[in-house]
Parts: C-alpha cells; structure tokens; sequence
C-alpha cells in the first residue's frame, strides 16, 4: 500500500508540475478571470479522474484514491468556481469510467458535495494551510459516508476510514505543500521576468535620452542650427579626410552688419529673432547641397563648410546667401549703409595637408570677411 501511496503522490506532484509549466503565465486566484478559473477547474477534474485510475486497495473489497485532494487544492488556490468544475468532472469520470452504479452515484454525489462545500469553505478568512487541511477534513468526511453507507462491518468500516484518513491527511499536506511551491516558484519567475522587461525598458529609454542629449549637445540652442562644436568636429574631420585625397576644402563665414546697432534699436528679443530667421532662410537655402554644413559661429557670426566646392561655387554661393538675406527685409533703421539688415561674407579655400592646420583656413576665411567689412559691408571677399 506504501507503494500505491507513493505513486499516488507521484502523479499529484508531476501533475501540479506540468499545470504550473502550462498556466505559469495564468495564476490561480479567488481573484482570476473565469477562464483562468476554468482551466485550472478542468486541469483539476482531470486530475482527479487520473488519481482514480490509479486508485489502492485498502482491503480486500475497499478501494481508495486521493481523488478529493484535486478538488481541496482546486478550492484551495481560485475558490468555488474551480472547485465545483473540478468536482463535476470528477463526478461525471467517476460514473463514465467505472460505469454506473449505485456506488458511483454515491460517490459522484460525494465529490459533488466536496466541490460545493469546499469552495464555499476557501471563503473563511483563515490560514491558508490551515483552510486545506480543513478542506481536506471535509472531503474525508464525505468519503467516510461513502464508505459508511457500503462497508457493513464497523470493524472492517473504522480500519478502512483509519487508513485513508492517514494517507489523505499526510499525502493532502504534502500535496498542498508543492502546489504552493510551484505557484511562489512560478510568481517569483513572472516578477523577475517583468523587471527584467522594466529594466530593458528604462535601458531602451536612458539610451534614447542619451542620443537625444547628444544631438542637443551638437545643435545651437537659438537657431536650432550646428552649434561651434559641431562646426569644429566637422572641420577638424574633413580636414584630415581631404588631405588624403588632396581635395579642397572651403570655408565661407558671413557676419550681420551693424547687429549691435540692430540690438540697440529694437532690443534684444528682435535680434534674436532676426538670427532666428536669417539662419531658417540659409538653411534652407543650402538643404539641397550636399556638401555643405551650416553651422552658428558665435554671436552673429555664421559659418558654412563646404566640401568638392572650389572658390568660385563659394562665391555663387555667397552670392545667393546674400540675396537670401536682402529678401528677408529685415528693417534696420539704425544700420550706416542701408535700411534693411545685411551681412558681409569672407571665403578661403584650402588644400588641406598634414602640416596644415584647419585653423589656418578659419583664419584665412576671417580674414576676408574683414576685408568685406573693410570694403564698407555688405560684400563679399574671397581669398
Ligand atoms: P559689424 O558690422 O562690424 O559686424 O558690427 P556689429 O555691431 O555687428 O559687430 P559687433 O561684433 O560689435 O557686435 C555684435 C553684436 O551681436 C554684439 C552682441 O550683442 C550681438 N549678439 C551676439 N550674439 C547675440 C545673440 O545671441 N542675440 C542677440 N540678440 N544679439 C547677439
Ligand atoms: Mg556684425
Ligand atoms: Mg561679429
């Protein structure tokens, strides 16, 4: 009968296994869907039907099973809802496996009862072990009617009830014990799992927020442009670049004539506006040329670099830039050679070589914006 025990044990403890694995994203709770509760209701049924298979003989005309162990843990974990499905399942197996009887009515009826009164007993608010065992106290008591109504003899009737209190209430404990076991095991796999996501989630976000941060770290916060660290990392890049290729590498600066007059007529706000919109235009202006890269200097200074660009396209360039400007019609009242804003250009345009230096064309390129200046404003110098 050890043998049978254990084997019944087996079947519980591989079966609580293969549910967990089956529904370990599916919890069974008082508080779970109806078809979660289904499920487990029907995975519990089946259970039992299976425990009756393997069912052990206690005496030479007494069988017994842990059949109602099914329902206790069913009652135990999602209520009355699972327990009662369990039970049906079991009541029907009961009857269609081992045809019908007068015993299989009775002990169809049986698990039926266990069912409803076990469901309605996982209500109580007390101890979870201490509720099984009280559930399994109930589905013993109705097996005892069972046994009872068809064991005559009270000896051979108190030695069968003996023996299946003693296995159903060491092997209930135990099977109530791994049940709760594999539901933590499986709550602790799906926390995990899901810090684990939450932790791939604020890794994705704290990656997008560097790059953004890095962008940001590259743009000119008023204009929206290449800020001058943009413009160095490019120059310094292609610098070395078209040495290697002995290429020209061009530099076209432009400065707005009279800005501090600008500023000092219609404040500060207006200047930045008027850089704002002087930006936006040669932006555009330039989007269609692919390679050129459009940068703020500093202060109203403005710089594109320009690459496969000989002096002469920087200078039809410029040209266009300028003209750019005047149809902005910026007014500025204030400025000694017009009455709407304009700006002064300088270009250089360099081979660049190893023992040159990418300073060596802003200084060239400054120097003809100078002149421009030199020249009265509002011109163009090359050099
Ligand atoms: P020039 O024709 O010789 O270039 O004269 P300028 O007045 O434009 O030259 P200057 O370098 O004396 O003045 C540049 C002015 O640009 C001074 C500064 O207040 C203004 N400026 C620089 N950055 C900004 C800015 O971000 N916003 C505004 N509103 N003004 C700026
Ligand atoms: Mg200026
Ligand atoms: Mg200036």
């Amino acid at each position: 009968m050890l043998k049978d025990f254990i084997s019944n044990a087996t079947i519980l403890i591989a079966s609580f296994t293969v549910m967990g694995q089956i529904f370990k994203n599916m919890p069974l709770f008082p508080s779970s869907s109806h078809s979660t509760k289904l499920y487990w209701g029907i995975c519990y049924g089946i259970l039992g039907n299976i425990l009756m298979v393997f069912s052990f003989q206690i005496n030479p005309t007494t069988f017994a099973d842990l059949r109602h162990l099914a329902i206790v843990v069913a009652a135990a974990f999602g209520g009355l809802v699972p327990a009662i499905i369990s039970s049906v399942i079991i009541a029907l197996g009961r009857i269609t496996l081992f045809g019908y009887t007068d015993t299989a009515f009775v002990a169809a009826i049986s698990a039926l009862l266990t069912g409803i009164v076990c469901g309605w007993f996982s209500k109580m608010n007390i101890q979870s072990t201490l509720k099984a065992f009280y559930m399994n106290l109930i589905g013993l008591f109705f097996i005892s009617i069972v046994f009872a109504i068809y064991i005559e003899d009270t000896k051979t009737l108190l030695n069968v009830l003996m023996i299946h209190y003693l296995i159903s209430l060491i092997g209930g404990l135990f099977a109530y014990q791994i049940a709760v076991y594999i539901a933590n095991s499986n709550e602790a796999a799906r926390e995990l799992n899901q810090s684990l996501i939450k932790l791939q989630e604020s890794e994705q976000r704290l990656h997008k927020a560097n790059e953004l941060l890095n962008t940001l770290s590259y743009l000119d916060g008023l204009t929206g442009i290449g800020n001058r660290r943009h413009f160095d990392e490019i120059l310094n890049r292609e610098w070395t670049r078209l040495t290697s290729i002995h290429s020209p590498l061009t530099l076209l600066m432009f400065d707005i004539d009279y800005f501090k007059k600008y500023n000092d007529t219609y404040g500060h706000l207006a200047g930045d506006q008027c850089l704002q919109s002087i930006s936006t235009a040669i932006k555009d202006l330039i989007a269609n040329h692919p390679f050129a890269a459009f940068c703020r200097y500093g202060g109203e200074e403005f710089a594109i670099i320009l690459t496969k660009t000989n002096l002469e396209k920087a200078v039809d360039m410029a040209k266009l830039i300028q003209e750019k400007v005047k149809s902005l019609n910026i007014e500025h009242r204030s400025s000694e050679i017009s009455n709407i804003v304009t700006i002064s250009i300088g270009i250089a345009s360099i081979i660049p070589s190893s023992e040159g230096d990418p300073k060596d064309l802003i200084h060239l390129a400054d120097n003809s914006l100078y002149t421009s200046k030199a020249n009265g404003r509002n011109t163009i110098s090359t050099s």
